[in-house]
């Protein structure tokens, strides 16, 4: 699972980092989304699926490994 983040997209609301923790942070400085893993295990699928989801402005793309 490969995922990117485009920054100039997010707004900061944060979702993304309530729904997955481990993958998703957000700025001190900005308060943009910061991808903190971005080559995540698939035991995380859900998580992330659920960040995309709730992400307002499709700041997230995932690309799943074949
Ligand atoms: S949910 Fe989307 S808009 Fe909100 S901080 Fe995360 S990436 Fe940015």
């Amino acid at each position: 699972m490969r995922i990117d983040i485009d920054r100039d997209r997010c707004m900061g609301a944060g979702q993304c980092v309530r729904a997955a923790r481990e993958i998703f942070g957000q700025s001190e400085e900005d308060g943009l989304v910061v991808l903190l893993n971005a080559d995540p295990p698939s035991s995380l699928r859900d998580e992330v699926s659920l960040a995309v989801s709730m992400c307002p402005t499709g700041t997230i793309t995932v690309r799943m490994d074949e």
